[in-house]
């Protein structure tokens, strides 16, 4: 598999670098993102070192789709969110800030404007909190 040494999310999905891991098959890792918009906010990266959509290969986004179905109902289950947004970044002009192709899961509330990128780091508690509990409503 094409993975990359300077690459931080080959290195989390290499077990290299720390991630709060919510669900990993062979093609795929689930982890939240350490800068979250608002509270669930994770991210589904291949585990093969696509840079972006331009490069990657339809199996493996197939499966990071499929996935995305799957931890909907597990933020259903802890967060029921009113809404949520999903945002996939290609190429820095995209917005694209991480350069290994990955999809955003984000949480929605009514009322409330959130954003995508958040500047603010999330609580390292908070953060391992919330991965085991979406890591338990997986079906
Ligand atoms: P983008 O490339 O614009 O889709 O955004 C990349 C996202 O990755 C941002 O929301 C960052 O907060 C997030 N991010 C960057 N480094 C890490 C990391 N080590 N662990 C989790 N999330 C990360
Ligand atoms: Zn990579």
């Amino acid at each position: 598999m094409h993975q990359l040494d300077d690459c931080i999310f080959c290195q989390i999905a290499q077990g290299n670098a720390p991630a709060y891991k919510i669900h990993e098959d062979e093609l795929t890792l689930t982890f939240l993102d350490i800068f979250p918009a608002t509270a669930g906010h994770l991210l589904i990266i291949t585990k093969e070192h696509f840079t972006d959509i331009f490069e990657a290969r339809p199996e493996a986004l197939a499966r990071v789709a499929s996935n995305s179905v799957l931890m909907t109902k597990a933020l259903e289950k802890v967060i029921a969110p009113d809404g949520l947004g999903i945002y996939q970044f290609n190429r820095a002009c995209a917005g694209q800030t991480v350069f290994h192709y990955h999809m955003h899961l984000i949480p929605q509330f009514e009322g409330k404007d959130i954003g995508i990128h958040s500047k603010q780091a999330g609580d390292p508690e908070q953060l391992a909190a919330m991965a085991e509990q979406l890591k338990a409503a997986i079906q």
